[in-house]
């Protein structure tokens, strides 16, 4: 199959679109303004399940039943580097070697 070159960036354009579409389908998103709340943005939890975003959180006037923040997709997978070599094969100060 053949695609003219009027063709070809339309294409591209419809399969980037279905991407993103996908991509989005995943994301948490405000109940009342629709936006994806941004990475370190606190989101509020009510009671009936919704979540608010920071900006939305003013007009309700219940209480919400927790908070959080949004994390990045990396959150816990940070390693702690737990190499302990050099403090054990170092001689302490005032000990004979
Ligand atoms: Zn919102």
């Amino acid at each position: 199959m053949r695609l003219s070159a009027r063709e070809a960036p339309r294409l591209d354009r419809s399969l980037l679109r279905r991407g993103v579409g996908r991509l989005a389908e995943g994301r948490e998103r405000c109940h009342h303004c629709r936006r994806t709340p941004l990475i370190g943005e606190r989101v509020h939890i009510y009671k009936s399940g919704r979540m608010l975003c920071e900006l939305c959180r003013a007009l309700r006037p219940e209480d919400p039943i927790s908070s959080r923040l949004v994390h990045g997709p990396a959150f816990g997978h940070a390693v702690r580097i737990t190499d302990q070599r050099a403090a054990v094969a170092a001689p302490q100060r005032g000990e004979p070697e």
